[in-house]
């Protein structure tokens, strides 16, 4: 672990691994050497960590994600580990920056936004918990798709970050499982006389699993990310082979291997696509055979009293066909009898739901599940039909409830509800926030918690505080560890020490300036990627996330567009300089959310090269947010931007981390802020908007042109906009998105909200201009942010639904 064993390590694989001699630090090969040299470090405690589950024989959970949004993992390594100063030390001896180093390494993007990102937050909790979790997802060949910005248009790139490789992982080839696709079902009696179900003249692809490690905090526990890729099977190669096809097989190969060749790019909507379906097929049946085949094989061949050492965590509902295809293996490929096979898959199988949007509950047209999976459609008939007599056995004669409940919408095309599947087929469902569970409840799943309310729970959202404060705001950390000890790194709650020093002068002097450090660099990064310089002293308001018209990135330019008139117009003098930064990646298939960034990027230009601006109002859009940009982002932020429409965001954990590192939010009361705005107190946060109820009676006749005329400053807004004055040579680029919040069916109410947030907004200012008002609220946001620490959430799973052991290596 000595300064010396590392650079003598990192040498060997840089010049004898790598083949490198000269030192660089703009290859990605210094980086991996690293990589190495730490992994190898990891390795023992890896094997050791794997040893103690074994002998603990104890139950463990397996969270299974189409999404992990990992970033980079080389940092958090070392900070786990407790090895950043000696690596650094090693590097110095190079005469090479450890920093450089770190930023060499790609990130890897393998998700969307919050849901993916989520589960790379769970994994480091529960090492460092040593709570026994495995997550199983896809090793994607591209990630994330990269962002570049041209002429304010989004443009999207591949990630090819397998290219130069990814030295974390270790293939266990020995532990490919095949995955059966399309076929037909046979039936056919057993040597017992039984009737046995089966599968004939599959297409079938090889899934091999790739294993990631994951270092909990200085606690040697190692635990284990398995990502699945596809690869064509040898037996389908040669047939076709044989008949004298050989192009077809090569065909037939890369049908095989598309399978885990790209992540799809969310689009709230997004349903229907085959190959989207084969993916969670194959990663749900993966896992499961690799589960039930390590159970077998710790359990003399047998799968007696798996229900007591295994649970499956569903993220959201991409993997719930795990709950047809756990059936199908216990049955078919195990010779289990129905009812004992449905007890085990309603005693380990829970379901996490992340979305209010109805739109974006995942169905499947009955065609395609048919001709790709004919026996699992097979096993969600009788799944549903044996659920719908409980639900006409409690609800005789109703059947609008009936039809209502169905695991089959048949209203119109046949589909399956992958989220009934999902409820009916899990012990526990959950939700990621207070009020996010309560209007599941209420409204989506209404029926379901009428039928079983002691299924339904709220496990309120986290993110690790290792990535999200210890590491990525290294100024802060030092700054607080000086003064309340290091115990919070694992203790989240400990930052309450910090509230008695809310009004400390020097504490408060300290405070400022590390934040002003941290927006210095992130100036510098955004002077790198756009030309635009910022004035670290202006107020930085921040509003970074997927876009999405349900995130209200518009309302967010109406307010810059509000701020840049009432400067023009001379009535801008009481505002304090603020530099607005908006980020985010679009769906390529969003056209709304594209002309979005297009507004965005087009208002920016406008204001920024505008004299009567300079030093009063800046505005940047990003380009092509990530985990390492938030990683930059977070610790240099004054405002967290958090003004979606209530009732839409399930929780956000972006607010969070914002919150953690002294940022201040202005928000409504959606998801998680209500429970942020309930931990800090109404005095250190900015509330504006409608509430959900508010909205729904809004909803009834809602009329935009009312706000807009009744307010002179809106009126303002929507002329300039209106006029053509952020698109001078582009005529009509920006209509559908001026457009969209003015039409009385905006489901999003932007224009309801608009006087409330500019009033929070012009709170902020308020605030602003008292320095050592603001800093006591920027400290006491973090001192208050203990219970955000998914530390706090995975402590909630496995008290409620998990119920594991913790284990500490020997
Ligand atoms: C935290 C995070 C998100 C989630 O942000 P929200 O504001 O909760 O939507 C999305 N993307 C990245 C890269 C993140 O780090």
């Amino acid at each position: 672990m000595d300064a010396d064993a590392i650079l003598s390590d990192l040498t060997h694989y840089y010049t004898r691994m790598y083949g490198r001699r000269t030192l660089r630090t703009d290859t990605p090969f210094l980086s991996q050497a690293l990589v190495h040299t730490i992994r190898d470090r990891l390795m023992e405690r890896w094997n050791r960590t794997n040893i103690a589950f074994e002998r603990a024989d104890g139950r463990r959970a397996c969270y299974l994600s189409m999404e992990f949004l990992m970033g980079r993992l080389l940092n958090n390594a070392l900070y786990s580990l407790g090895s950043t100063d000696e690596s650094s030390h090693a590097l110095g001896l190079l005469g090479v920056e450890l920093e450089k180093v770190l930023d060499a390494e790609r990130d890897a993007g393998l998700g969307n936004g919050g849901l993916g990102r989520l589960a790379a937050c769970f994994l480091d909790s529960c090492a460092t918990l040593g709570l026994p979790v495995r997550g199983y997802g896809i090793r994607y060949h591209y990630g994330m798709f990269r962002q570049r910005i041209v002429n304010g248009f989004q443009i999207e790139e591949p990630d090819p970050w397998l290219r130069e490789g990814f030295p974390w992982e270790i293939e266990r080839s020995e532990l490919a499982r095949t995955i059966r696709f399309g076929g037909r079902t046979v039936t056919f009696r057993d040597e017992h006389g039984r009737t046995r179900h089966g599968l004939e003249d599959t297409h079938d692809v090889l899934a091999i699993p790739f294993d990631v490690p994951i270092p909990g905090y200085r606690n040697g526990v190692v635990n284990t990310l398995r990502l699945w890729s596809a690869a064509a099977t040898d037996e389908f190669d040669l047939e076709e082979f044989n008949a004298g096809s050989y192009t077809e097989a090569v065909e037939a190969k890369n049908e095989a291997e598309n399978i885990s060749m790209v992540l799809y790019p969310n689009t709230a909507t997004e349903s229907g696509h085959e190959l989207r379906l084969r993916q969670q097929y194959f990663l749900a049946s993966a896992s499961l055979q690799d589960i039930l085949h390590d159970y077998r094989y710790r359990h003399g061949g047998s799968l007696a009293g798996l229900e007591d050492k295994v649970c499956f965590q569903l993220n959201d509902t991409h993997p719930a066909i795990a709950v047809a295809e756990l059936m199908r293996l216990l049955m078919d490929e195990h010779g289990m009898e129905w009812d004992q096979a449905w007890g085990i898959v309603r005693s380990t199988t829970a379901y996490t739901n992340h979305t209010l949007l109805p739109e974006a509950l995942e169905t499947w047209p009955v065609p395609m599940f048919e001709k790709l999976l004919p026996r699992l459609l097979e096993i969600i008939y009788e799944i549903n039909a044996r659920f719908l007599d409980e639900v006409s056995i409690r609800w005789p004669g109703d059947n609008a409830r009936l039809a209502r409940m169905s695991l089959i919408d048949e209203g119109g095309e046949r589909r399956v509800r992958m989220a009934y599947l999902a409820i009916v087929g899990s012990y526990s469902v959950n939700g990621v926030a207070e009020l996010h569970s309560r209007l599941l409840r209420e409204g989506l799943f209404r029926d379901f918690y009428e039928l079983w309310p002691d299924k339904f729970n709220n496990k309120t959202n986290g993110v690790t505080p290792r990535r999200w404060l210890a590491a990525c705001n290294t100024r802060l950390a030092a700054l607080v560890s000086g003064k309340i000890g290091d115990g919070w790194v694992t203790k989240l709650d400990q930052l309450e020490a910090l509230a008695p020093l809310a009004d400390d002068a020097g504490f408060q002097a300290s405070w400022r300036a590390v934040k002003l450090a941290n927006k210095q660099r992130l100036a510098e990064d955004i002077k790198r990627r756009t030309g635009i310089e910022l004035d670290p002293a202006m107020l930085f308001d921040v509003q970074v996330k997927r876009i999405h018209e349900y995130k209200r990135q518009l309302l967010n330019v109406l307010h810059a567009v509000h701020m840049y008139d009432l400067i023009r117009r001379g009535d801008g003098d009481e505002l304090p300089p603020r530099a607005i930064i908006i980020g985010g990646k679009a769906a390529p298939g969003y056209v709304m959310a594209k002309g979005i960034i297009k507004l965005i990027g087009n208002v920016a230009r406008v204001i920024n090269n505008d004299p009567a601006m300079a030093g009063r109002l800046q505005m940047v859009f990003y380009p092509d947010y990530n985990v390492s940009a938030m990683e930059k982002i977070c610790p240099a932020a004054d405002l967290s931007e958090q003004i979606s429409t209530a009732g839409k965001e399930a929780s956000g954990t972006g607010n969070m981390k914002f919150m953690m590192n002294g940022a201040i939010t202005i928000g409504t009361l959606d998801g998680a802020n209500v429970e942020i705005l309930e931990a800090v107190g109404d005095e250190n946060f900015f509330l504006f908007g409608h509430t959900v109820e508010e909205v729904a009676s809004l909803r009834e006749n809602y009329d935009p042109g009312a706000y807009i005329n009744a307010d002179e400053d809106f009126r303002r807004v929507v002329g300039l906009l209106e006029s053509g004055h952020f698109c001078r040579f582009e005529v009509g680029v920006l209509d559908a998105v001026i457009g969209a919040f003015q039409d009385p069916s905006d489901p999003w109410m932007t224009a309801a909200d608009f006087r409330s947030f500019i009033d929070a907004q012009r709170r902020v200012d308020e605030a602003w201009k008292d320095t050592a008002r603001w800093d006591r609220m920027s400290i006491l946001n973090s001192a208050c942010s203990g219970r955000f620490s998914t530390d706090r959430t995975m402590q909630d799973y496995n008290d409620d639904i998990w119920r594991l052991e913790p284990v500490e290596p020997g």
